[in-house]
């Protein structure tokens, strides 16, 4: 089986063709300014696993135009990697969220674009690309199965007590206004990693109490409890939770209206600031980019020092909270940019922890590759690095959504 996993963003598609018999990658590509308009043309960038890379400038106006040029990159030119498009056998597509309807992988057909249409009010920035690379793959390749993978489906499980907020429930109801969570693909794939990693360390992999931290240019937490997600940091949106790259995490709600009058903003303004403006660019005053932050920071920036100080203070408090939260704690793991690159954030969210039971090891966390411990041998709690592989899963979970159809007949 070859898989294509796509995932659209507000201008760029990134895509993987892998060949699943061996789990491989055969090419990776990135069309970045899809739709510039005037003079500015995309980028393309295509990376077959055994060519030379292929990268050039084109006028690419839409992710329609960008789906047909994913085609001709796989199939035609110098990086090409399939004789045919048919050698294609099912298209996976990233799908940030699925509101309440879907919990896990699904074959895209009408009914389920109706749904994933209903969840743009909830997701108005990503669900609209996603559903155009939906719409494009269908086009370019009719009659393949199409699988949406969603962001939001491994926090379903969470109980009412974490998603709910105390607002009035009607607004629940009528509205959906509750927490879904997102990264749920890496969430899943890293805590069942770990799992699987406590097992082969002869602890209870199975039943252990798993906090995960995807720290990245977006950062969530989640907490997963017997192999299933119990909390999240990030809400009904990815705004809420930790700092993040531009956006502020969690804030005091009255804020909001507090700057509309202070700054004479609207409040699609202070969103955009929120979620653009905030976060470690915000406090540095320098970068989004956690290693110019360090690096700023190392060489005494104050703004930047207090960007790290905050970033890692909330890291720490949600690591209590859900140890709290699952009435204990068997595992940390650190995945995405910053969690698996950075030994000096690791050391500082986790030093003094050993209350909790859990004891870095400085020496293993400075050094090693790969998914690995960074705890002590005696460290009652485990801490992991593992890298996070979310195409690889959705390309799993394509292959799967397509067999069970098939069994349904
Ligand atoms: P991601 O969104 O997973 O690609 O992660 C991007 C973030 O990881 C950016 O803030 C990068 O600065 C950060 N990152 C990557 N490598 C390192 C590193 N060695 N040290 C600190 N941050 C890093």
């Amino acid at each position: 089986m070859v898989v294509l996993v796509v995932n659209c963003g507000s201008s760029s598609l990134k895509y993987i063709l892998y060949d699943m018999r061996t789990e491989t990658v055969a090419a990776t590509g990135l069309i970045e300014r899809i739709g510039g308009g005037g003079d500015q043309h995309a980028v393309v960038h295509h990376r077959p696993t055994d060519k030379d890379r292929v990268d050039y400038e084109s006028s690419i106006e839409d992710h329609y135009a960008a789906v047909q040029e994913t085609v001709k990159l796989l199939t035609t030119g110098e990086g090409k990697v399939l004789n045919h498009l048919d050698e294609i056998d099912a298209v996976g597509h990233r799908v940030v969220h699925g509101g309440e309807a879907f919990c896990s992988a699904v074959l895209i057909n009408e009914p389920v674009i109706k749904a994933i249409e209903a969840c743009v009010s909830l997701a108005p920035l990503h669900n609209p690309p996603n559903l155009l690379g939906i719409r494009a793959c269908m086009a370019a390749l009719p009659g393949k199965p199409q699988v949406a993978v969603f962001d939001t489906a491994f926090h379903q499980t969470m109980p009412r007590r974490a998603y709910l907020y105390a607002l009035p429930y009607e607004l629940y109801e009528r509205h959906g206004i509750r927490r879904y969570g997102f990264h749920g693909t890496s969430h899943y794939y890293v805590a069942r990693r770990a799992a699987e990693m406590l097992t082969q360390m002869g602890r209870d992999g199975a039943h252990a109490r798993i906090v995960t931290c995807h720290l990245g240019n977006g950062c969530s937490m989640s907490a997963v409890a017997d192999g299933v997600c119990v909390d999240t940091s990030m809400g009904m949106t990815p705004l809420e939770g930790l700092v993040m790259g531009t956006r502020s995490g969690d804030i005091d709600p009255a804020i909001i209206p507090f700057l509309e009058e202070k700054l004479g903003k609207t409040g699609a303004e202070i969103e955009r600031m929120l979620n653009r403006e905030s976060g470690l660019l915000g406090l540095s005053g320098t970068s989004n980019d956690m290693r110019d932050v360090s690096e700023a920071a190392r060489n005494g920036h104050e703004g930047a020092r207090a960007a790290v100080d905050v970033f890692c203070y909330r890291v720490r408090k949600y690591i209590g909270a859900y140890a709290a939260a699952m009435g204990g704690l068997d595992a940390v793991v650190f995945t995405a940019g910053i969690g698996e690159n950075s030994p000096e954030l690791r050391e500082r969210i986790l030093m003094g922890l050993s209350f909790l039971g859990l004891d870095v090891d400085p020496e293993r966390n400075r050094s090693g590759r790969g998914d690995r411990v960074i705890s002590t041998p005696e460290s009652r709690a485990a801490a992991f690095v593992i890298r996070t592989q979310e195409e690889l899963v959705i390309a799993r979970e394509t292959l799967e959504a397509c067999k069970q159809a098939v069994a349904a007949g």
